[in-house]
């Protein structure tokens, strides 16, 4: 399992509801996607309604679930949650839309790997709060049309673009989560740290935020880890020395990269002389997924200007090589 992987790991769970903000003034950093909330949920408040579907959209660790979760507890209704590889069969959908409660929140996380007979079974649920039930088969086969409660329905997904237009034109609210500030993510590790009880200065806080790769999930696994250093090789105390040891000896470097990192754009620059490199060859090259790649290594890098997507392939970028002290190759006469 990798270190500073943004995706989730099954065994953490337990830690993560833990340091889980419920409401939105704990819900640290993105603040346009917050204050678009918070008047959403005022309003639908003030008229006693269902608040507007949700869809949000961001790559992962960025506090999707986290924000659904604090939707309903704003709203003081229920919560259920389920994942789009998770259905598998329009049962399975009809059973948890005829169950729903009024006003409650219906979580479906991976939304773009939702199949597509089921997207289409939720059109008219998410537009009239009706659903269509076929009773019977062959030519004896009836469609009933079913009421359902209000809900609203909050979808996450890390790749907002494989969604199909009317799917995508069914949530009022759309919600962008960025990478964090380096500042927003040192208020997140000094929280989980309170909520952990574990010691720690700004300056501890800070070491770890920076090398966090702008994802709350992966400051508080960081996190996790330096207390286990500081408990066994300190004093219990984090500070910027024991979380500088502990980070080094995880092999976590300043930019929060790691050896995947490492591996990726030292591979466009030696095999693939700066690149571009496509994708799918870059992925067999590495023996790792594509899907994995793209959504979970690569958006950090790009964002960060060592990594560019372009047309033709990846291409490593000037910042890559100077973040390992290589010469920059000539490309036809110029030095690119
Ligand atoms: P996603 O669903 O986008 O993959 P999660 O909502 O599961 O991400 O968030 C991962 C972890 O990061 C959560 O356990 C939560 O504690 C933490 N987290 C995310 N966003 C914030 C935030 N804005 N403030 C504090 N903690 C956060």
């Amino acid at each position: 399992e990798r270190l500073i992987s943004a995706a989730r790991a099954d065994e953490e769970d337990s830690f993560e509801l833990k340091l889980r903000p419920t409401h939105l003034r704990e819900f640290i950093g993105q603040n346009k996607a917050k204050e678009q909330l918070a008047i959403a949920l005022e309003a639908a408040r003030s008229r006693g309604e269902a608040l507007d579907h949700v869809l949000l959209f961001g790559p992962p660790g960025l506090g999707k679930t986290t924000l659904a979760t604090i939707i309903a507890n704003e709203l003081s209704v229920g919560f259920q949650q389920t994942s789009g590889p998770a259905l598998q069969i329009q049962g399975d959908l009809t059973a948890i839309l005829t169950n729903l409660r009024e006003k409650q929140v219906l979580f479906l996380d991976e939304i773009h790997r939702l199949q597509p007979v089921l997207e289409e079974k939720l059109y008219t649920a998410l537009e009239d709060y009706k659903l269509d039930i076929i009773i019977g088969q062959g030519p004896a086969a009836r469609t009933h049309v079913m009421d359902i409660k209000p809900f609203t329905f909050v979808a996450a997904t890390t790749r907002p673009g494989l969604l199909s237009s009317p799917l995508r034109s069914r949530f009022g609210i759309l919600l962008r989560l960025e990478f964090y500030t380096d500042d927003d993510l040192r208020v997140i590790v000094q929280r989980s740290a309170e909520v952990l009880h574990v010691p720690i200065d700004a300056d501890g806080a800070a070491e770890i935020a920076m090398r966090s790769r702008g994802t709350p999930r992966i400051a508080n696994r960081l996190l996790r880890r330096v207390r286990d250093f500081a408990q066994v090789r300190g004093t219990g105390e984090i500070n910027r020395e024991t979380a500088m040891q502990a980070l080094e000896l995880l092999e976590v470097d300043a930019h929060g990269f790691d050896d995947l990192d490492r591996r990726l754009l030292l591979t466009i620059i030696e095999k693939y002389d700066g690149g571009p490199v496509g994708l799918n060859t870059l992925a067999a090259t590495l023996a790792e997924e594509q899907d994995a790649l793209e959504e979970v290594y690569e958006p950090f890098l790009i964002q960060h200007g060592f990594l560019d997507r372009t047309p033709r392939g990846r291409v490593a970028t000037r910042a890559a090589y100077e973040h390992f002290g290589l010469p920059l190759p000539r490309k036809g006469n110029l030095l690119f």
